[in-house]
């Protein structure tokens, strides 16, 4: 099957945030559509805030009047179910209740034809449970739009246990022709995206409740070296904490209280005590006018170095000698290969993050003088860094490491020695996460990284990243924070052990 002609017609039920943007999108595509809601003139007044949306990017340049135009005459409010007859597909975005879902599917059964195809935008629910009562649930499948469903890409494409390979496909193809980018994923909680995504918060809150660094900082640390384009903290309080934490919890419930999903106490007092985020006017920051926030801590200006040493590989942090070289710091080369690589600086000992804390690697290695370092998406283009010292380290091996990434260009945010800095762990976290979720079959290692990428605009596809880095060293930061913690949390994934021991990678 492939995806439906222009000549279907598209049925959308439930005219609300994600209801009216699906319309939106069917009749950009050229369907015309069909729009019903239980709420007695709702889905009118979602095509005139569809016509409203449109009048701006009309204002823009971005489409004509008679474009504009064409394009909401396409979408007809419909006052009775009745009027879906002919339509090829239904997409379903209603309240978020399986009850309220599968009595809706029970009636359009016996509206819609032969043929056609009935989807579910639901975020939480399995697909399969919605389905289970239908006379013909192959024909049931998820369609997961993200918001804005407009501007967002990602179509995850969810099958139940029930759901016929032709149906996914057909949608599939569908949503790519209305130019999404559509991924195939197995009725699992949270899918991929809302599976996959949990670290990156979770990560966060354990940083934040462990005293490795105020919010701001971890913030500003994860989107400039990171490179992601919102913090966990400022995205938490934009989505809402309620939400956020509802989420977790459903998902770490429905994973039989997997600790990979263990909610944060630190949230459940935010959500207890009211404090939702952006849309309460306060979260993690303070929304009221004039309210100050935290800044990111930024260490003083030191001395640059008059010289660097570099002993060993440097793995994902080699790009580091070449902003070195480009800075004509003096660097000379011991050993390069013996192991895992470190840089010293006057007798200082400067090593990328591998999931161990500094003081274990400093008595270890029986080097008091040592610091880690943070990995960055890009040390050319990072604009701060995560430092932790050894609790051993004089201030002088401090003052050694901040001198150095300053005089890279970078600003110093000095943390805490816990196991694993923030960017390390969390994309080791996230990948470990995509492995499983492989590993599992619920999707594909492409699709992991197209999910997290276009539904949740992460600056890189989190196995790619985990390719990057190099699997053995994923391996080893998270084998590390499993023995630092003795947690089930940090378990690499048998997938991953496996790529380790094979020597391939997930993609290509
Ligand atoms: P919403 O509250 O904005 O809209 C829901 C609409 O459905 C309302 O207009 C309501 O009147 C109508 N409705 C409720 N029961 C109905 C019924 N039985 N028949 C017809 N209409 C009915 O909700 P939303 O945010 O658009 O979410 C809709 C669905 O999409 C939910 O399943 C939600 O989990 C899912 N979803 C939401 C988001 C998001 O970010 N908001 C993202 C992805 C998926």
């Amino acid at each position: 099957m492939s995806a439906l002609p222009k000549s279907a017609i598209i049925a959308v039920v439930g005219a609300g945030t994600m209801g009216a943007g699906i319309a939106q999108v069917a009749a950009a595509a050229g369907h015309r559509v069909l729009l019903f809601d239980a709420r007695a003139d709702a889905a009118a007044r979602a095509v005139e805030g569809i016509g409203a949306a449109l009048g701006k990017l009309m204002e823009r340049g971005k489409m004509t009047a008679a474009e504009k135009d064409a394009l909401v005459a396409r979408i007809s409010p419909c006052a009775r179910l009745e009027e879906f007859a002919s339509a090829a597909l239904t997409v379903e975005a209603v309240v978020e209740d399986l009850e309220a879902k599968r009595r809706l599917f029970t009636q359009l059964e016996s509206i819609v034809g032969a043929d056609a195809i009935l989807a579910t935008n639901t975020s939480s629910l399995s697909v399969t449970a919605i389905g289970a009562p239908l006379k013909r649930p192959e024909r049931l499948v998820g369609m997961h739009f993200f918001n804005p469903v407009p501007l967002m890409a990602l179509v995850e494409v969810v099958s139940g246990l029930a759901t016929g390979a032709a149906v996914a496909q057909a949608v599939f193809d569908t949503a790519a022709a209305w130019g999404k980018s559509p991924v195939h994923a197995k009725s699992t909680p949270g899918f991929i995206v809302n599976r996959v995504a949990r670290p990156y918060y979770g990560e966060a809150l354990r940083l934040l409740s462990e005293g490795a660094a105020d919010f701001a900082t971890l913030d500003a640390l994860m989107r400039e070296a990171g490179g992601f384009r919102m913090g966990p903290f400022e995205l938490m309080d934009l989505i809402g904490h309620d939400v956020n934490f509802a989420v977790t919890s459903s998902v770490h419930a429905a994973y039989f209280n997997d600790p990979r999903f263990t909610p944060s106490l630190l949230q459940q007092e935010l959500v207890a005590a009211g404090r939702l985020g952006r849309k309460t006017g306060r979260g993690f920051y303070d929304y009221a006018q004039g309210a100050t926030n935290p800044q990111p801590w930024t260490a003083p200006s030191t001395p640059a170095p008059r010289e660097v040493a570099v002993n060993g590989p440097l793995g994902p942090a080699e790009g580091l000698l070449d902003l070195i070289r480009d800075m004509k710091i003096p660097l000379r080369e011991r050993g390069r290969d013996n192991g895992q690589g470190y840089l010293t600086v006057n007798r200082t000992q400067i090593c990328l993050s591998d999931g161990r804390s500094a003081t274990e690697r400093a008595a270890t290695g029986h080097h008091s003088n040592l610091v880690v370092f943070d990995l960055a998406l890009d040390y050319g283009k990072a604009t701060r860094i995560a430092l932790a010292p050894a609790d051993q380290c004089n201030d002088a091996g401090r003052q050694s490491a901040i001198g150095l990434f300053q005089a890279l260009g970078m600003k110093v945010s000095l943390l805490d020695d816990v196991p694993g800095l923030p960017v390390m762990r969390t994309v080791c976290m996230l990948a470990n996460e995509g492995a499983d979720a492989v590993n599992q079959g619920v999707c594909d290692a492409a699709a992991v990284d197209t999910a997290m990428q276009k539904g949740v605009n992460y600056p890189r596809g989190p196995l790619a990243w985990a390719d990057a880095i190099g699997l053995d060293i994923v391996h080893q930061v998270l084998r590390n924070l499993f023995r630092a913690y003795g947690e089930d949390r940090y378990r690499p994934s048998p997938l991953l052990r496996r790529k380790v021991h094979a020597g391939t990678r997930f993609l290509g």
